[in-house]
């Protein structure tokens, strides 16, 4: 089952997506997991931790998760288990975990930037 959608990111300490992240996933079923393989690709905006400049930049995250399907519910609502609620699969749940995972320690606009510390593409307005 192939999955193609766009997702709204709420912000996360600062960060903020202003356009919903392309998400493209398959889903498979394997020994009983469902496994979740794709892309998310996300743009977020912030401020520049040294002069406070807006910065914006591309997340892109490669998801290769493994679930449960028949997981535990109502163990923990706010628990990695919610994103599958039986059969039903939550996209804009899974976008939301991979993207925040996937965000740089700090912010830098390219003036201030260590190149060896963010992989992710910076774009100077
Ligand atoms: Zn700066």
């Amino acid at each position: 089952m192939e999955i193609e959608d766009e997702v709204p990111i709420e912000s996360f300490e600062g960060i903020i997506f202003e356009r919903p992240a392309q998400v493209r996933l398959v889903l498979k079923s394997l020994d009983g997991w469902l496994e979740v393989r794709g892309t998310i690709a996300a743009q977020a905006q912030a401020e520049c931790d040294v002069c406070l400049e807006r910065v914006e930049f591309d997340v892109h995250v490669n998801a290769d998760e493994r679930f449960d399907p028949h997981g535990d519910r109502g163990a923990d609502p706010f628990g990695e288990g919610n994103v599958v609620a039986g059969t039903r699969f939550d996209v804009a749940d899974l976008a939301q975990q991979v993207v925040l995972s996937a965000l740089p320690m700090g912010v830098r606009c390219p003036r201030h930037v260590d190149s060896r510390l963010l992989g992710t593409e910076k774009k100077e307005r």
